[in-house]
Parts: C-alpha cells; structure tokens; sequence
C-alpha cells in the first residue's frame, strides 16, 4: 500500500520570532491534520510533525497516536517549501 501524503491547506497557528520557532496546522488531502513544528534560522526547517486525532491515521489506521507521520518528514517539509505554503 502506497500512502501519499498531500498537503492541500495550511494555516498559522503560533509564532514566537524570538525563538524562531513557527507553528502550522496542515489539511492533507486524505483530511487528516497535523500540526507542523518549523524554525526559521535563517532557513525554513520541518522539526516536528504531530497528527491530529481528528480522524485515524492514513497510514496505519490507528486512532490514536503513532509515529508514522515523522516518517514523512521529509516530504512534508518539500512540499511546504517548494510550493510556498508558508
Ligand atoms: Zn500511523
């Protein structure tokens, strides 16, 4: 089974310029939601990725918590990055 995470919206949810750590809460196409944990020194960097429990996992299923997003770090981060979500 294949899972593609999609990023379809984001917005804002917390900011501290000082720290430079920014908060964002993404819709993926699948209708999950995750909260994403960026810094900004100088460049953006993904550091954290939390699923929402708003509907199980689309990738293992489970409706609670797990790490399966972290694994996708990565490709969350570039999809954020190259299309200019943020
Ligand atoms: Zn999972």
């Amino acid at each position: 089974m294949s899972t593609k995470l999609v990023i379809k919206d984001i917005v804002a949810s917390d900011r501290n310029e000082q720290t430079g750590l920014y908060q964002y809460i993404a819709t993926l196409s699948n209708s999950a939601k995750c909260r994403l944990f960026f810094s900004k020194n100088p460049d953006w960097k993904l550091i954290g990725v939390n699923r929402l429990l708003n509907i199980p996992c689309p990738i293992c299923r489970k409706d609670y918590y797990c790490n399966c997003m972290s694994n996708h770090t990565a490709e969350l981060e570039r999809q954020v990055l190259e299309n200019n979500l943020i």
